[in-house]
């Protein structure tokens, strides 16, 4: 959870809106700006925390844009079709985990059946690495840097997203800033409430902690404040959350070195006990995919010795 912070960093008095946590609910789209809005799948879990967050960006000059359209769940699409007034202009997929695209397709499908346009499927194809269940191939490969733009009937873009290529948590990951709102739309990529799993193959520790930096990075030269991630409430002090995040993991990296070196024969089954001791019990299962990829990580920068 996330309480409005008063503090010198809140950039503008009308954004505070975006920290006003409503309750989660299914039924309808929340308003954190007038042209951002949040729909939660009703696909409340252990892994997606309390459904995961569709956005939609835009106004009914401009049309709106659908950032993760979800679960294929048909309630959910309907309900993304009707916050945007039947107007959907494009579609973008932050990755292609089963709780975030394949709702992708039938909502197009059903911009096309209604409102006789079919907006296009934007995001990064899937990698050869990725789950089959994961599959996925856009309309448009988006290039890391790419602008995404919703004119206005002048032709004038009103809002412009812009592309920023995240792999980690999985390899065809990207987020999306609206640098005129100082908002970072992070995905899986950073999370409210829950940690990212990173997991091999399509996981990559590595790529996971540059792409941290990258994305410090752009909120260091955009003056961005705000992270709407996929999966809890909005978060505020971007640089501060980026920063306890990457120190969480390289903790966490420290302890898995320690264990590595304390049971140089053992197996993951022991070195999830030791570097994961903290967490319970029953969230080993998952922790290992993380702590392989620690072990990854660790492997390739000493060449195999811990
Ligand atoms: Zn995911």
């Amino acid at each position: 959870m996330v309480s409005p912070n008063p503090g010198a960093s809140t950039p503008h008095e009308p954004q505070s809106s975006l920290l006003a946590a409503p309750l989660w609910q299914h039924e309808q789209a929340v308003a954190l700006l007038p042209h951002v809005l949040r729909l939660t799948a009703p696909n409340p879990g252990l892994m997606t925390g309390p459904g995961t967050n569709s956005y939609l960006v835009g106004e009914t000059a401009t049309g709106w844009l659908v950032i993760d359209p979800g679960p294929d769940e048909p309630a959910h699409i309907e309900r993304l079709w009707q916050a945007a007034g039947g107007d959907i202009r494009l579609i973008v997929c932050t990755h292609s985990h089963a709780d975030h695209a394949p709702a992708a397709r039938p909502l197009q499908a059903l911009c096309a059946q209604r409102g006789g346009t079919t907006p296009p499927l934007l995001g990064l194809p899937s990698a050869p690495t990725a789950n089959p269940a994961s599959h996925f191939v856009p309309d448009r490969a988006l290039a890391d840097g790419e602008q995404i733009a919703l004119q206005g009937p002048d032709r004038q873009p009103r809002h412009t997203l812009q592309v920023v290529h995240t792999p980690g948590h999985a390899a065809n990951h990207l987020c999306l800033l609206l640098a005129q709102d100082s908002l970072l739309f992070s995905g899986d990529h950073i999370l409210n409430g829950s940690t990212t799993v990173i997991n091999p193959p399509d996981g990559n520790m590595t790529a996971y902690l540059d792409a941290l930096d990258a994305l410090d990075a752009a909120c260091s030269a955009q003056g961005l404040g705000y992270i709407l991630p996929a999966h809890g409430h909005v978060m505020d002090e971007a640089r501060t959350v980026i920063a306890k995040l990457k120190a969480h993991r390289l903790a966490r990296e420290a302890k898995v070195r320690v264990a590595m070196q304390a049971r140089p024969q053992g197996t993951l089954d022991d070195w999830v006990a030791l570097a994961y001791d903290d967490v319970p019990q029953g969230i080993w299962p998952l922790a290992k995919r993380s702590l392989l990829a620690h072990v990854e990580r660790l492997q390739s920068q000493t060449g195999g010795t811990p």
